[in-house]
């Protein structure tokens, strides 16, 4: 029979035990009144921080197991932290935070087309250790995002398209589970959690590093094509229907947004609203790329950007800005759209002076819609596009944000699968709206893997899958949306 524990708090633990605990751990462990605490706990998402009793700044996998031992021991909840990119973040309050960045590092087998990838890593550290082998990660559009963090919700990849989710593409992992033992986890040895892991996020365990294929993938066809935000309707419509006939190692999305009068955007747009088409294409040869793009050259863009690249290059297309910011976004998971979903999107998507923001659709299908070959939890495979909007506090008013990301997020209604991707979840969706990143049978497979993996939920600071119980409410399948 499940029971409700009362909340532990780490001043209810003698203080001796915590010094001990600093003791068996090389690096940091710091409370609040400790003067780098805040700095161990911030990350480039800083709408939300974590604000936990104790923060272990992990310098390998021992710092880990001595955390992780400690926090279910005394039946503290814990969280994880990379790089601190969450999307809109969630923040856990109390408990155990293990920062990862100072667990970086990356070994390249050319020959074998891996990469074995520390917990703290960026992806732009593998992408340039990987190139001079002519190889390429499946990063996504901002290469400062941590590997492990992005791979284990999924990770739409620039390359998707063509080969499918990061996730899709792990050998093995090193994690440490909530009993502090050290696995190294690959489908013969642990098929349940080796399936959970690759979808299910930090609910397992803390990874310490993850065996990923690498892509023979050393230029892209890429960059991006600018109009004016008064064309929206128009640009939105051939975009969508251009989509439609696209080879699969195409990426692309179409964003809108208001621009800065600043030098580094195109002369015509600054200070205006743009529609941003971002393209990637990434084929054995690429000489079709000129005629493939050619339908949306016709548009007659005010900026055109596109031209073949080294991968190295990549982040360039989306030129996401690096430094933190208190970013609030609301994610939905839309199937085909029409002239009508064109005719809402443009309506109901307010102008940047009403509130300033970044809308934007991610083109899915290709490889994405297909099952790995290793399957894992992953779900909504069968989505059509990916609906992001994004607004950051330094800019609005968070009591017009959320109102106004909800009536988006309603309008688009009619298109929405009900699912989302984690990687791309609201922190405010947490908990209850977590399962709409699954499919019913795979959550509810999550919730019993759980239960033989960390069955206290000591993981729980986190989007949360609840461990299976025979009275768990919680452990019902189903969207709550
Ligand atoms: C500018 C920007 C661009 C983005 N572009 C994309 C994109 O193209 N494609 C895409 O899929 N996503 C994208 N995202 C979303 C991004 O993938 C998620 O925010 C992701 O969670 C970032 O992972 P992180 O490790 O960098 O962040 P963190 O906040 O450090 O970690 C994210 C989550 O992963 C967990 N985690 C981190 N390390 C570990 C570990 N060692 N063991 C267990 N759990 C761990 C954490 O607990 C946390 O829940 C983007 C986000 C931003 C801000």
């Amino acid at each position: 029979m499940s029971s409700v524990k009362p909340p532990v708090e780490v001043a209810d633990i003698d203080a001796a035990e915590i010094a001990a605990l600093a003791a068996r751990v090389k690096g940091p462990v710091l409370t609040s009144a400790d003067e780098d605490y805040d700095a161990e706990r911030t990350g480039y998402q800083l709408a939300r921080r974590h604000r936990p009793d104790l923060v272990v700044g992990a310098t390998g996998a021992a710092d880990v197991q001595a955390a992780v031992a400690f926090a279910t021991g005394h039946g503290l909840p814990m969280a994880v932290q990379g790089t601190g990119h969450a999307s809109a973040g969630i923040a856990g309050s109390g408990g155990v935070l293990i920062n990862t960045s100072r667990i970086a590092g990356v070994r390249v087998n050319a020959e074998a087309g891996t990469a074995w990838v520390a917990a703290g890593t960026r992806w732009d550290q593998v992408i340039h250790e990987a190139a001079p082998a002519g190889l390429a990660p499946l990063s996504g559009s901002y290469p400062g995002l941590g590997v492990v963090g992005y791979t284990l919700a999924g990770g739409l990849s620039l390359l998707s398209r063509r080969y499918g989710y990061a996730a899709d593409h792990v050998r093995s992992l090193d994690v440490v589970t909530s009993d502090g033992r050290l696995r190294h986890v690959t489908v013969d040895s642990d098929p349940d959690l080796f399936w959970a892991l690759r979808g299910g996020r930090d609910n397992f365990g803390v990874v310490i590093g993850i065996e990923i294929d690498l892509m023979p993938v050393g230029t892209l066809y890429c960059g991006g094509l600018q109009f004016p935000g008064e064309r929206a309707a128009e640009v939105l419509a051939a975009y969508l229907d251009w989509t439609a006939t696209v080879p699969d190692g195409l990426s692309s999305s179409i964003a809108q947004m208001s621009y800065p009068d600043a030098p580094v955007f195109p002369p015509e747009l600054r200070g205006r609203e743009a529609l941003h088409i971002r393209i990637a294409y990434s084929a054995d040869v690429l000489a079709d790329a000129d005629r493939l793009v050619a339908p949306l050259r016709a548009l007659g863009p005010t900026d055109d950007t596109l031209r073949e690249l080294p991968y190295t290059e990549a982040g360039s297309i989306y030129n996401d800005p690096p430094f933190p910011g208190s970013i609030e976004a609301g994610t939905a998971l839309l199937g085909e759209l029409d002239a009508d979903a064109v005719r809402v999107i443009c309506a109901e998507v307010p102008p940047q002076t009403v509130l300033p923001h970044l809308f934007e659709l991610r083109h899915l299908g290709g490889r994405l819609a297909h099952p790995p070959a290793v399957a894992n939890a992953v779900g909504h495979r069968d989505a059509r596009f990916l609906f992001n909007v994004v607004s950051r506090r330094e800019r609005a008013d968070i009591a017009e944000i959320r109102p106004a990301h909800r009536r988006i997020l309603d309008a688009v209604a009619p298109w929405r699968t009900g699912g989302r991707l984690l990687n791309f979840m609201n922190g405010e969706d947490a908990g209850a709206q977590v399962r709409s990143a699954y499919d019913p049978a795979d959550y509810r497979r999550l919730t019993e893997i759980k239960a033989v993996y960390d069955p206290g939920n000591t993981f729980r600071l986190n989007h949360n899958i609840p461990p299976a119980g025979p009275l768990d409410p919680e452990a019902s399948s189903g969207y709550c949306d």
